[in-house]
């Protein structure tokens, strides 16, 4: 995977550029009574579609859509994106350097 260079004025416009600026994402279902979220795993996407693919919501969006409610029968497609800076603890990646945290938590705990 390559990243692509950071260049200034700063705009973070680009899958990769999110990635490479330490972003995350996350997709939600704007349908009322339906809170399916989920967070974006913004690698497999960009291998996907392209890391230099517009991070827009209005560009994601066709890729996207709400299970719940495309099983419900509703629409399905009234989603949302959150960004945000990369906090969360369990983000790590690759899986074995999350595991290898885990570990070191647990034995922390003792
Ligand atoms: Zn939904």
């Amino acid at each position: 995977m390559k990243l692509p260079e950071i260049t200034y004025p700063l705009k973070i416009d680009t899958i990769g550029k999110l990635l490479a600026l330490g972003g995350e994402m996350s997709v939600h279902c704007r349908t009322t009574g339906c809170d399916h979220g989920s967070r974006l795993n913004l690698v497999a996407l960009g291998r996907r579609i392209g890391f230099d693919h517009s991070s827009k919501a209005q560009d994601l969006a066709p890729y996207f859509y709400c299970p719940k409610c495309r099983a419900a029968g509703r629409d399905d497609k009234r989603i949302g994106f959150i960004l945000r800076p990369l906090t969360s603890d369990h983000c790590e990646w690759p899986r074995e350097r999350e595991l290898w945290r885990q570990e070191i938590k647990r034995s922390r705990a003792k």
